[in-house]
């Protein structure tokens, strides 16, 4: 079995170790002999969506989100079609953000989405606060503990599911507690860190639907021992119960 993973605007959408994402998953496929490429995805090159089994993006700042949104807004028709046809997606941040429908950024200026997401983005204006720090985040996954800073507010509308719900952050908006959004196998998440490396049921997740999607639903994963994953989520995790705990 193989797996071939687009990650669309590496070298721009990269923020806090985003590109991890990518190395995790080539990771846990190739400890289980299952082949897996990834494809760098630039402004400009071509990309067929149907010719892919997972969509990677990660974060950027509202300069490098206005630098790619016209690339990514000619190539929304054919990622929607494909989320719709079950192809997994993860967004993060600065991509969850513009795989919704759009982000006022923080001075106002409207950074068209390509709607995936039933969501809008809002920055509150640059005297606002940052949604900075760690983050604990219950999902159907299990717990997922990673690293926010947004500056952006995500309102997801009725009936767009999140992906969990805060235990311990701010999330999309620091005020109802959601986190994330979750389409089919598509999953957008405000989590950095990367999030997928020391989260592993979540990597699973998005190479078990892509597996399934391209090889049939009987495929299951062999289990793979995940001791130093789960010492680095552990650590996550006391970190940021420890911060939490710790007076400002
Ligand atoms: N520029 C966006 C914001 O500030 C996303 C930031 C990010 O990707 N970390 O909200």
């Amino acid at each position: 079995m193989e797996l071939r993973v687009a990650h669309l605007y590496p070298e721009v959408m990269n923020l806090y170790g985003d590109r991890g994402n990518a190395i995790a998953l080539r990771a846990r496929c190739q400890r289980r002999g299952i082949a897996c490429t990834i494809l760098p995805v630039n402004i400009g090159d071509p990309l067929d969506p149907g010719e892919v089994d997972i969509v990677l993006v990660g974060g950027g700042q509202d300069r490098e989100q206005r630098r790619i949104a016209p690339d990514l807004l000619r190539r929304g028709p054919a990622l929607r079609d494909a989320v719709d046809a079950g192809l997994p997606v993860l967004a993060v941040c600065g991509g969850y953000q513009l795989f919704g429908h759009r982000y006022v950024d923080h001075d106002g200026s409207v950074i068209p989405g390509i709607g995936v997401f039933d969501a809008e983005t809002r920055h509150p204006g640059p005297v606002a606060d940052r949604c900075i720090g760690d983050i604990v985040v219950e999902t159907p996954f299990g717990e997922v503990v990673g690293f926010e800073n947004h500056g952006g507010r995500t309102y997801l509308a009725p009936g767009q599911e999140p992906l969990g719900t805060v235990r311990l952050g701010r999330g999309n908006n620091a005020e109802d507690r959601t986190e994330g959004a979750r389409r089919k196998n598509a999953i957008g998440t405000y989590l950095h860190g990367s999030v997928l490396p020391k989260n592993p049921a979540l990597a699973d997740a998005l190479i078990l639907a892509a597996l399934r999607r391209r090889y049939g639903p009987s495929v299951e994963l062999p289990p793979l021992d995940d001791a130093p994953e789960r010492r680095a989520h552990e650590a996550a995790l006391r970190t940021a119960l420890a911060r939490a705990r710790r007076p400002v």
